[in-house]
């Protein structure tokens, strides 16, 4: 049984969870300790000890750690990539670039802590001098989601230890293969004891646990809105600081003007690609009427270019659904958007492979509007739909009608519609003839409205949420 991490010391606990493998129900991964309400106090505690000389820490210290974390996730890629793909059913492939994000992020943020800079500023007085400093927030509580078992933690974790933060970790319940790697890698880092801690067990429990305690200072969260507003509604009493990242319904609109092979792959890519289980993931289509027909004949075509089965297999395009759950999820929101006019167009059945998988054919639902459910509540996984709209005015319109702001992605060749989209999309991130799923690591990443609470993840915009801001005034 694979062990938490609480104060530098490898701990295990009387009860253990198995670790599934979607491509093949019966391959267990291994069995992972779960902490109760005690061990996670305990490593709350044993952050807060550590906080303060970990805070005083010597930058040089803080980068050579992160960068050797960097090093050696990049020197593990392929394994720690079969492991990602084994545990959470991206192909390979992507579970390789998913670690190799992963260890970008830390090697980034290694150079980032040589980085840490304030302000000078004049007074207004005279003989007064101004600085403004950073400083660590102090104990981060990160809860993660299953989507992205290494790169989501890595993107949290790395900027907590560069800003000088300890650190508790709480990831998602059917990714902890991933998380304890990742752990394993940090302890044998250099690490002070306690300046990062892990502790694997159920959200109501654990995670539960780590809002409830008023010496977590900050919390930055991945997953639900539902759970989200738990964190929020935490948090509030103790006026801690937080960072929520949560659901999307992102818009791909595609104009008559645009380049349709650049559509139909950024459609494809954006909306199935690791199982469509990507909070940026394209889920609503908005196609105007000239290109309508031609679009959906080529996502058609496309998909059925691809294979879907094992993770593990070279051959495979789309991997499983993360698990029974989520199958069924899913396979309900593709009966409600039929029950509610919806076309299925292509795909959406359970696909029989080799072994025991939650497999699930990419489904493509046309002649939807967008009031119907599956354009205005969050699938997560390989469905998209399409609405078809007059004009660019109706497709700005309806890409904005929504609860959501994460992503929002056009497809035209349109300069004056593309800068237009630009500034007019209601949405954190936006994209012009890429998919709305994919993102650089250097800047930031998050959105608006019911999608994102809080500063921005990543790039030097992360020292918004992982640090805080002191002015200092000076007579000599
Ligand atoms: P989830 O909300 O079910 O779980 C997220 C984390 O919260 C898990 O670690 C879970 O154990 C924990 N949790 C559950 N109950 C808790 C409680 N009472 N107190 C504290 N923690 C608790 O989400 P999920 O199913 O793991 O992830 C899927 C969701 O994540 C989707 O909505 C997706 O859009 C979102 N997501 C968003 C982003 C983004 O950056 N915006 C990225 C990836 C995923």
């Amino acid at each position: 049984m694979k062990p938490l991490l609480i104060g530098g010391e490898w701990v295990t606990t009387s009860h253990g969870m198995k670790n599934v493998n979607p491509s093949d129900i019966g391959d267990v991964i291994d069995i992972y300790a779960q902490a109760g309400r005690a061990e996670t106090q305990t490593a709350i505690e044993a952050a807060s000890q550590a906080a303060t000389a970990w805070g005083m820490s010597n930058l040089q210290q803080r980068h050579d750690i992160l960068h050797r974390i960097g090093v050696e996730i990049l020197s593990r890629k392929e394994e720690l990539g079969a492991l990602l793909a084994r545990e959470e059913g991206k192909t390979l492939q992507e579970g390789i670039g998913e670690v190799m994000r992963a260890a970008q992020i830390f090697l980034y943020f290694a150079s980032e802590a040589l980085r840490q800079k304030g302000d000078v500023f004049a007074s207004t007085r005279s003989g007064i001098g101004i600085e403004i400093t950073r400083e660590p927030v102090g104990v981060v509580g990160i809860i993660a989601p299953w989507n992205f078992p290494i790169a989501i933690p890595a993107w949290k974790i790395a900027p907590a230890l560069c800003y000088g933060n300890t650190v508790v970790f709480k990831p998602a319940e059917l990714v902890p293969g991933c998380a304890w790697a990742l752990a394993d890698i940090l302890h044998r880092s250099g690490l002070p004891k306690g300046v990062f801690n892990l502790v694997i067990g159920p959200g109501s429990v654990v995670g539960q646990a780590i809002l409830d305690d008023p010496r977590v200072n900050a919390i930055s969260f991945t997953g639900s809105q539902s759970t989200g507003a738990r964190v929020a509604n935490a948090s509030v009493p103790f006026l801690r600081r937080i960072q929520l990242e949560m659901g999307g319904k992102n818009p791909l609109v595609v104009l008559d003007d645009a380049d349709l092979d650049v559509a139909v792959e950024c459609a494809v890519d954006g909306s199935f690609f690791s199982t469509g289980q990507r909070c940026t993931a394209s889920s609503r289509l908005i196609v105007t009427e000239g290109i309508h027909a031609r679009f959906v004949s080529g996502v058609v075509d496309r998909l059925a270019t691809l294979r879907v089965g094992h993770a593990l297999d070279k051959a495979t395009d789309i991997g499983p659904v993360v698990d029974a759950n989520q199958l069924s999820q899913d396979l309900d929101y593709i009966a409600i958007a039929r029950s509610q006019g919806g076309h299925l167009r292509f795909g959406g059945e359970l696909v029989r492979r080799e072994t025991e998988g939650h497999f699930l054919a990419p489904a493509l639902i046309v002649e939807t509007s967008p009031d119907m459910r599956i354009n205005r509540e969050e699938v997560f996984g390989p469905v998209a739909s399409v609405i078809r709209v007059k004009d660019y005015d109706a497709a700005l319109h309806v890409a904005n009608d929504t609860e959501f702001g994460l992503s929002a992605g056009i497809c035209t060749t349109s300069l004056k519609h593309a800068v237009d989209f630009k500034r007019k999309a209601q949405a954190g991130m936006v994209m012009v003839n890429v998919p709305t799923a994919g993102v650089d690591y250097h800047v930031p990443f998050g959105g608006r409205k019911a999608s994102s609470y809080g500063p921005r993840e990543q790039g030097t915009y992360a020292s918004e949420f992982f640090s805080v801001v002191k002015t200092s005034y000076t007579s000599a």
